[in-house]
């Protein structure tokens, strides 16, 4: 289901753009089971941003209209607002961080689309949006197991994990994203959308409260996301380097619109997931982007990123903002080598988020609002 080179990835796209996306309102919410045509299967790319987000309305805009495509659209600002909005309200991922424990596969539960589930999800790292509201809605509300167990869970086996869409995506089931509004997953429901494979009649919650917080960190928010802004030409490209990593595969697009020559490579870490899918796949996309760019080294450790450095002489590196949770290269081992080598350092943000973010500091109804001007300040109007 997902292919770890960008021309077959694009050609998918493509595909799903002329033949998928007219019907995607009416039909995105369906779970078919295996393949999911109905859906685009980009986010394991979009979280890497593999593609960006602009790429991709680009070339949706290139073949539909905006009002055919608004629902679309408004899934692709979903990632960029919960992403914004937890950059925003750090301590809700603390706090989340601090209270899971590493929790055994719910393997046989008897509940057949459950375990069906948890099936698709360790045999191919995907689960449908729908699918994964039931999963969690009978994980917390059914099973009685904590939100934040279920959230690990989901982070060790997902292939689009994002920490951003996981944790407020368990928060939002669990009624503390919208407080007091909890997500219950009914039999009707999962029966209708799953176009009748399951129907788990008498074995769920239909009817539990929300799960309550002692604390009120939803208030919490920062006045503005702490970035630097960077002005590219003001920069020395002789003597700058582009360290690209999974957080953001093509940010190279951003430095090549200058038309200079700069040093580039690639940071790879394995991810200490517990898939071998997922590893296996990133290390794929990681080896195929080195490849694809020209004159790009792969490094895998930040003795050998220091040593590149030296060796051509850099002064600067740029790397990709790392949101909370991403965390690859704010690593205070590494940053403090660098300083010590007169090697500066910045994490570029970019515009597509710089644009958003500010405005997820509330619900996604003020945030959507803004969809139509953020389409126009990033050109895709
Ligand atoms: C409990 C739970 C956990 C989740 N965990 C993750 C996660 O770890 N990583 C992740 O990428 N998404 C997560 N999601 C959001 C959503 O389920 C996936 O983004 C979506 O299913 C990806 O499939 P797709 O690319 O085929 O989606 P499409 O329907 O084709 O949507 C296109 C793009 O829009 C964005 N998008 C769509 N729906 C959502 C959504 N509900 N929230 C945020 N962005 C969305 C994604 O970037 C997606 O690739 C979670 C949702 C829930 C309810």
């Amino acid at each position: 289901m997902f292919p770890s080179k960008k021309n077959k990835i694009l050609h998918n796209f493509n595909k799903f753009v002329d033949e998928y996306i007219g019907e995607y309102s009416k039909k995105r919410n369906f779970d078919f089971g295996n393949s999911h045509k109905n859906v685009s299967k980009l986010s394991p790319y979009i979280r890497r941003r593999l593609l960006s987000e602009n790429e991709i309305i680009e070339l949706a805009l290139s073949k539909h209209s905006l009002n055919s495509l608004d629902k679309f659209i408004q899934e692709i600002f979903w990632r960029t607002y919960w992403r914004g909005w937890l950059e925003l309200h750090p301590k809700v991922y603390s706090e989340y961080e601090n209270a899971y424990k590493t929790t055994d596969i719910p393997l046989k539960t008897g509940i057949k689309c459950f375990d069906y589930w948890t099936q698709e999800l360790l045999e191919t790292g995907y689960l449908h949006n729908h699918a994964r509201m039931w999963y969690a809605s009978i994980w917390i509300f059914t099973l009685n197991r904590p939100w934040e167990d279920g959230a690990k869970f989901f982070s060790e086996y997902l292939i689009d994990w994002c920490p951003a869409s996981n944790t407020l995506g368990w928060r939002w089931v669990a009624g503390l994203q919208t407080v007091g509004k909890n997500y219950l997953a009914t039999a009707d429901n999962i029966k209708l959308f799953t176009n009748n494979r399951f129907n788990p009649k008498g074995q769920l919650t239909e009817n539990h409260s929300p799960i309550l917080s002692s604390k009120n960190l939803n208030e919490e928010v920062l006045d503005k996301i702490p970035y630097e802004k960077i002005i590219f030409n003001k920069l020395n490209f002789d003597r700058l380097g582009l360290v690209i990593t999974k957080n953001d595969l093509s940010l190279n697009d951003v430095l090549d619109k200058h038309n200079k020559n700069y040093a580039k490579c690639l940071f790879y870490n394995d991810s200490n997931t517990k898939s071998e899918i997922v590893r296996a796949f990133e290390r794929e996309l990681c080896l195929n982007v080195t490849d694809e760019l020209s004159d790009c080294e792969l490094i895998e450790n930040f003795d050998n990123l220091l040593m590149w450095a030296k060796n051509k002489k850099l002064n600067c590196l740029v790397f990709p903002y790392e949101t909370i949770g991403t965390e690859i290269l704010n690593n205070k081992i590494l940053l403090s080598k660098l300083q010590n080598n007169n090697i500066s350092y910045l994490f570029y943000l970019r515009d597509w988020d710089t644009y958003a973010f500010p405005f997820a500091k509330k619900g996604f109804f003020p945030f959507k609002k803004k969809i139509h001007d953020l389409l126009k300040l990033n050109c895709l109007l």
